[in-house]
């Protein structure tokens, strides 16, 4: 059972969304707009597992309530619903921070579906979290991720207890959805990983679904990693399959 927060100004969509994730026994709260979820949010009198953010809002959009979300530091999993699948609303909605995405209209079993994956991956995380401080691991650049949830390569350490990528003094705060690329990336290093084993072992989704979704994500990482994202050193492309992630790169 999970708090859920609905984000959505059209009530009847709201409401059918409330009574069947009702059905399925979580605690649901609605705001119809920008404001009121950030109120909800942001005001610490409640905790929500996961948000179902609507992209068209009176006022504040979805991309806004997203972005102030993780500007300030509030990083629950956040799935957003688009108005249409165009690439670059896609784009957008990762950029400001969505974890996932379902464009509109979408079936219900979907959309169930991608909220469980986005709650799923978060209980993985909080049971992967260090109870203890820091170990301090000698860096071998063996592909396991470490007891205490720390990946390191070149200079970077991906932490995936507490959703942390340091890439020199930088901090940069992964959302669930990244971490879990991540994730799926360093277990299978220097091996290619396709664009439907992402969806299957990342997405939790066996259906066909639009795989652009997975270049952004990607597009996305890079920028966190590689010096020169245009030209990956780090997080590889294979033509017309996936991605090898190769930390140790010729
Ligand atoms: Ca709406």
């Amino acid at each position: 059972m999970s708090r859920i927060l609905i984000v959505e100004d059209e009530a009847h969509l709201a409401n059918g969304l409330r009574f069947n994730l009702e059905a399925e026994s979580h605690t649901v709260s609605v705001a119809a707009d920008g404001e009121g979820a950030l109120g909800l949010l942001l005001g610490k009198r409640e905790e929500f597992d996961a948000v179902v953010l609507d992209v068209m809002l009176p006022g504040k959009d979805g991309f806004m309530v997203a972005a102030e979300l993780r500007e300030a530091k509030n990083f629950v999993p956040v799935l957003m619903l688009t108005a249409r699948s165009r690439p670059e609303d896609v784009l957008k909605g990762f950029a400001s921070g969505a974890d996932d995405y379902l464009p509109k209209p979408f079936e219900l079993p979907i959309l169930m579906a991608r909220l469980q994956g986005l709650l799923r991956r978060r209980d993985w995380m909080r049971q992967q979290a260090p109870s203890a401080g820091p170990a301090s691991g000698s860096g071998n650049s063996s592909a396991a991720i470490a007891d205490d949830g720390v990946f390191s390569f070149a200079g970077r350490s991906i932490d995936f207890g507490r959703l942390e990528l340091r890439v020199k003094d930088t901090t940069i705060h992964l959302t669930e959805m990244e971490a879990g690329l991540l994730r799926h990336l360093v277990r299978n290093i220097g091996k290619v990983v396709s664009r439907k084993s992402i969806l299957e072992e990342v997405w939790n989704l066996h259906e066909d679904t639009d795989t652009r979704a997975i270049d952004n994500f990607i597009v996305r990482l890079r920028r966190y990693i590689e010096e020169d994202p245009a030209k990956p050193e780090f997080l590889l492309t294979v033509r017309g399959i996936g991605y090898r992630f190769a930390p140790e790169a010729e």
